[in-house]
């Protein structure tokens, strides 16, 4: 598995995998968990997740998914900005410990910018990590001015990621955030790489896969990590989704497909409002 490191220097799967609307719904569990399992062994051991995906849900799926291989998985949740005070992080944080059947989150995010100040947010976060119960922590949603403002806020600079919303169809990162971000060696995680299945679906898209032997999902997926130092998280519910996005580790897009996605999915000429789903 292809990795890159986080500004403390351990390393990451540049491929990992989403949890958004899994757990929902009782029928789907085992093939859901399954999923999950198949995607650990290939390899993509980082997995998203979130107190609010399914209200909790989500990580209670995800708990069931890596019982007896939490060791092998790099675990990211988030706290909802509605709990983000000094008490709320550290309240939610335990409560998404339990779901999770865990004593550790390997990295845990704000999940959007709320009403609370980033430094006590963070002050909540150096104290989780103390107590043994997250490694690192980040953000999400989070656009140049706020990543600015969190360098500046007392701790900020611990900061391990920002997870954002990045794919062929959403590339106003591309003129300032992403560079930025490259710049300081901080990783990006790039979520809805594949715009949440749409990207299955379009005739450019799928023109170059077909001269790949490959799917428009997969070259979705290799132009997201095309990029050095970004993260990409799809969300697979099937054993042959994310077979078939693993391999998209092996996809390389030639100069002539870029410039084509280019033409049919323009980059940014000037600063764009962060986008978020
Ligand atoms: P994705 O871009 O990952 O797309 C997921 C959709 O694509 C699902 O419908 C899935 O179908 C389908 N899909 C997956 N693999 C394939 C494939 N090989 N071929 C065709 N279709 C495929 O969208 P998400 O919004 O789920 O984003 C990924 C993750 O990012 C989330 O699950 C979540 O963990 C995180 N996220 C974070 C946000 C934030 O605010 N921080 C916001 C949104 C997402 P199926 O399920 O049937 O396999």
């Amino acid at each position: 598995m292809r990795t890159t490191k986080l500004p403390s220097g351990e390393s990451v799967p540049v491929l990992g995998q989403g949890t958004w609307y899994m757990g929902d719904h009782p029928s789907r569990r085992a093939a859901e968990i399954a999923t999950l399992r198949e995607g650990l062994d290939l390899g993509m051991t980082l997995i998203d997740t979130a107190e609010m995906y399914g209200d909790g849900l989500s990580e209670e799926l995800v708990g069931e998914a890596i019982q007896g291989r939490r060791d092998e998985v790099f675990l990211v949740s988030k706290v909802l900005p509605s709990n983000a005070s000094r008490n709320g992080t550290i309240a939610a944080c335990e409560r998404s410990l339990r779901r999770l059947g865990t004593d550790c989150i390997d990295l845990y995010l704000l999940h959007w910018r709320g009403r609370t100040p980033f430094a006590e947010t963070i002050a909540a976060f150096e104290q989780l990590q103390d107590a043994g119960k997250i490694k690192r922590w980040g953000v999400s949603n989070m656009d140049v001015r706020d990543m600015q403002e969190l360098a500046r806020a007392s701790g900020g600079e611990a900061m391990a990621t920002n997870q954002v919303l990045y794919n062929l169809t959403r590339r106003g990162i591309e003129f300032d955030l992403l560079p930025q971000a490259q710049q300081r060696g901080l990783p990006l995680m790039a979520y809805s790489p594949i715009e949440q299945g749409r990207l299955a679906h379009y005739p450019e898209v799928q023109e170059i896969a077909d001269r790949h032997y490959a799917t428009p999902a997969q070259v979705a997926l290799a132009w997201v990590l095309r990029q050095q130092g970004v993260i990409a998280i799809p969300k697979a519910s099937s054993v042959e989704h994310v077979r078939e996005n693993h391999a998209a580790l092996k996809l390389e897009l030639t100069a002539e497909d870029l410039e084509e996605l280019d033409a049919a999915f323009p980059p940014p000429d000037g600063p764009e409002p962060l986008e978020m789903i």
